[in-house]
């Protein structure tokens, strides 16, 4: 297999809190605690976990949109940490975010043709005002929507065809790799299935890489090739998205799946909902040893002693638990 597209190593992003009328510092939020992964070229790799755990945070430290405290990122063969001048920019371009709230990512003030013409006009793609129309032209079609969206503003269209704009952007300076970050959260359930669709047939086309946060296991079951799942920072189950939902080993994991909604009735019978106790923590004051270890059904002592590492089991499956050799 060739190597990685994007590669994430030992990522740590801490927020200091500041307080008090001299603005000290009063606390620190452990937003990434040494997150590691990589994805391939081609494929889409699902960050999931609840509100608060981090995965937002990765992506953005992954695109330099915020600088990481600590760790590594590579991104085809470039160390993006140590990007600087020219090469920033560059690097930018073949990274793209889809953002989760179509409304707040396009100016309500441009035409739908104005916002993606842009993107060409700045990195220089189109000779000119007719080359720029009919790439416009082009890239709606190719997200399902129609040439005359050009002249629309983006309050005239719909949610979902919001977001095919957003998509479209993101297109237009042909990236390698999209961060997908909650791109079908803010969508009603009946348009998130054909925005889904819509990425998994332009990452074929395009052989496009995804990175793809979400917070519900179910939004990334279709489209991911490999699921990790987050909790309070770190990464706790990494597997084969076929192989994390058949047969997941870590108890947040498991809990997580049993929420996800089942439509087949004897499914829904026979399943055993895991109710957790609490509240996730504060990412200020994180639990000891395993960040779990206030919630987990099976905790032991030792649990809030040591943090388990993420090890690798049978198919490359990894999960960070004491409980799993
Ligand atoms: Fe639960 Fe302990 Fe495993 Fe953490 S290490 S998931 S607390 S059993």
């Amino acid at each position: 297999m060739s190597d990685p597209l994007l590669r994430v190593s030992g990522l740590k992003k801490y927020f200091p809190v500041l307080g008090g009328l001299l603005s000290r510092q009063v606390g620190t939020v452990y937003a990434v605690d040494g997150v590691s992964f990589s994805v391939n070229r081609g494929e889409t790799l699902g960050l999931v976990g609840e509100s608060g755990c981090g995965k937002s945070t990765t992506g953005r430290c992954v695109l330099r949109l915020i600088e990481p405290t600590d760790g590594e990122v590579t991104f085809d063969g470039q160390d993006v940490r140590n990007l600087g001048g020219n090469d920033l920019p560059a690097m930018r371009r073949n990274m793209q975010l889809v953002f989760q709230d179509p409304f707040a990512s396009l100016n309500p003030r441009m035409t739908v043709g104005s916002i993606l013409g842009e993107a060409f006009t700045i990195h220089n793609l189109a000779a000119n005002a007719r080359e720029r129309e009919e790439r416009v032209a082009g890239l709606l079609v190719k997200v399902g929507l129609k040439a005359e969206h050009m002249r629309r503003y983006s309050h005239e269209v719909s949610g979902g065809q919001r977001q095919r704009i957003v998509i479209a952007r993101a297109l237009a300076v042909e990236p390698k790799l999209i961060v997908c970050d909650e791109p079908v959260s803010a969508l009603d359930v009946s348009i998130q299935a054909q925005v889904i669709n819509l990425l998994e047939d332009l990452q074929a086309q395009l052989n496009l890489t995804y990175l793809f946060v979400a917070h519900d296991l179910s939004v990334v079951e279709h489209i991911s090739d490999r699921v990790a799942v987050m909790y309070l920072g770190r990464i706790v189950e990494l597997a084969k998205a076929s192989d994390l939902y058949r047969n997941p080993q870590h108890p947040y994991t498991k809990a997580l799946l049993s929420a996800v909604p089942v439509s087949d009735p004897k499914l829904k019978r026979n399943r055993n909902r895991i109710r957790l106790k609490g509240d996730v923590p504060s990412p200020m004051k994180p639990p000891s040893g395993c960040h779990f270890h206030t919630r987990c059904p099976i905790a032991q002592p030792r649990c809030a002693e040591s943090a388990p590492e993420l090890k690798e089991g049978p198919g490359g499956h990894l999960v960070a638990c004491h409980l799993q050799a």
